[in-house]
């Protein structure tokens, strides 16, 4: 391709609208172009980035069994009605009626259709496993879209649904598509992790999510260097490190802390460093139950834990008067002498600790040497309640946890049964009986994933495109177009390039070095041809690697077989870690 005839238009200003550097890049390179609020036309350098994610995503699909099918984006009601998320999807759901005034829906996802059209087609046990899946347009009507196709309202994703006939085979599929999704973000040139996940509203026990490691993620996860470990904050879990175990049991001590009602105040007023003490803050749960929630001083509740632990719908900080009204004063609760009407949750770390600290329930006092174990005070429920943050101990293999933040670029449920119950998706076995087949899902945000590579790898001059997913491979860039002979090299090395299966740009434009060289840093292709003013002379051109900024001389007639074997590293360095199986 030629620049002079790419339909591509660069920006030099930051859009103000952008607030991330993948959409500021997405803009400023021409990737996209903004049609309505989340809605985005993918340009014709952008589309092919995207069309690679996709055959990546294709190629490792397929060879773990998986078969591409397209299904509508318009969904009839009827289905969605018979599942129930028909009243239960939000506003979210794009929702419509044709001119017979029957209901549809933009689909944002396809378990009803796919099982509807499994349990029409799939009688026996023999016809299963099924792995189908689709790349295809979706639509959600975000109430807030943002960050370019981050997270809008149309947006390209691979869905892909498993039919098994027992839990067993379920675990099979799962396994699979947990390495496929592995090889796929690697090839992508991904730093990512899959991290153990709460399965949320679709469902079913049993999901991981795969999250590229970005400072702009919307989750905080924590992981392991040594080993695999990794959930979201939300599931992280981590052996409980009591306090003052050993010691001996000592006297209460009923100490006045004038004004002392932070954590940090109180450790410098009293001395007592804040893994000693317990910390007690008030909750209101579907606004009837009251409970107290006791974690370690230096620990934070974890809601969703907590949520989990009291089986509610909602939560939230008690009020000052609803402190009062149940005896306790701001800022010096504590479960001493608590009444019933209070529902004590202690953190698992809580009952093991000795000679703790605590709030003294009255204004201005606090308690030392408080012990549970002694029958200080009561708990009602001790559950996994602490967030668990950088620096606790992996609880596989003990090292230091690090946490970063995410991008969800893919997500695997097991379902079970959930859909195949409700639509009565069965088949029959050995025996004549009939079961409900057991589903997994498995989704990849396909242009999030695109917005995730380039958080991962850009700097302030633009991209920088890991090879796999480049829209060009490599750029020429003659600067003097005056000088017919090195234009007439460029054009040799452009073609021969070209008849080698390299997809390659020459910038044949007629405009000054400095703007080609900023076009072809915010562009970000892996390997860049320069030939200059001194190629004439010397013989050279020179080779720039965007990633590392590497500059390489070469001469003219070696350049064809130096990108060739540059293009072969960096491929042979984006392969996934596992081997295919069907
Ligand atoms: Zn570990």
């Amino acid at each position: 391709m030629r620049m002079t005839q790419l339909y591509s238009t660069t920006l030099r200003e930051v859009p103000a609208e952008a607030e991330i550097a993948s959409h500021q890049l997405m803009l400023r390179a021409g990737l996209i172009h903004k049609v309505s609020m989340g809605i985005y036309t993918y340009m014709p350098l952008g589309w092919r980035t995207l069309r690679k994610i996709e055959n990546i995503i294709r190629e490792e699909m397929d060879a773990y069994g998986g078969q591409e099918l397209l299904m509508p984006v318009v969904s009839p009601a009827d289905v969605w009605q018979e599942s129930g998320r028909w009243w239960v999807y939000g506003k979210e759901l794009m929702r419509m009626k044709d001119r017979h005034e029957r209901d549809y829906l933009l689909a944002p996802t396809h378990e009803e259709i796919i099982t509807t059209t499994v349990r029409q087609d799939i009688r026996s046990y023999k016809q299963l496993p099924l792995l189908p899946y689709q790349i295809q347009t979706k639509f959600r009507d975000e109430r807030r879209p943002r960050f370019g196709v981050m997270r809008c309202r149309e947006f390209i994703m691979k869905d892909g649904y498993s039919f098994d006939r027992d839990e067993e085979g379920l675990a099979v599929t799962y396994r699979k598509m947990h390495d496929a999704y592995t090889n796929m973000f690697t090839r992508c040139g991904l730093n990512f992790r899959p991290v153990a996940a709460d399965s949320g509203a679709i469902g079913g026990e049993g999901s991981h999510e795969f999250m590229a490691l970005s400072e702009v993620g919307e989750s905080q996860i924590l992981f392991c260097n040594h080993c695999d470990y990794a959930a979201t904050d939300e599931f992280a879990s981590v052996d409980p490190v009591p306090t003052g175990v050993g010691e001996e049991m000592k006297e209460i001590v009923r100490v006045e802390t004038p004004n002392c009602k932070t954590m940090e105040q109180l450790a410098e007023l009293l001395k007592v460093p804040s893994d000693r003490a317990v910390k007690s803050l008030c909750y209101v749960a579907d606004e009837k139950r009251f409970i107290l929630v006791l974690v370690r001083g230096d620990r934070q509740v974890n809601e969703v834990k907590l949520n989990n632990a009291l089986d509610c719908f909602e939560l939230r900080f008690a009020t000052d008067e609803e402190i009062r009204a149940h005896g306790m004063e701001p800022g010096y609760c504590g479960p001493v002498g608590i009444g019933e009407d209070v529902e004590i949750f202690a953190d698992r770390e809580v009952p093991l600790m000795v000679n703790h600290e605590c709030g003294g329930v009255q204004k201005d006092f606090h308690l030392l040497n408080v012990n549970y174990q002694r029958g200080d005070y009561r708990i009602d429920k001790i559950a996994d309640l602490a967030l668990v943050e950088a620096g606790a101990k992996c609880p596989i293999c003990g090292a230091p946890l690090d946490s970063a933040r995410g991008i969800e670029v893919g997500q695997i449920f097991k379902l079970h049964t959930k859909y195949s119950d409700k639509l009565h998706c069965v088949y029959v076995d050995e025996a004549g009986e009939e079961h409900p087949m057991v589903m997994g899902c498995y989704g990849i945000g396909v242009g999030r994933t695109m917005a995730a590579v380039i958080e991962q790898h850009h700097d302030e001059n633009g991209i920088s495109w890991p090879i796999t997913v480049a829209p060009y491979e490599v750029l020429i860039v003659p600067v003097n177009d005056k000088d017919e002979w090195l234009v007439e090299q460029a054009e040799n090395i452009y073609r021969s390039l070209g008849k080698q299966g390299v997809e390659v740009l020459i910038d044949d434009r007629k405009e000054r070095p400095g703007v080609k060289f900023n076009d072809a840093d915010l562009l970000g292709f892996p390997i860049r041809v320069t030939m200059g003013k001194k190629c004439h002379e010397t013989g050279n051109a020179e080779i720039k690697i965007r990633e590392t900024g590497e500059v390489l001389e070469v001469p003219v007639d070696q350049v064809v077989e130096k990108v060739l074997e540059l293009k072969a590293s960096m491929l042979a360095a984006l392969q996934g870690p596992y081997a295919w199986e069907e």
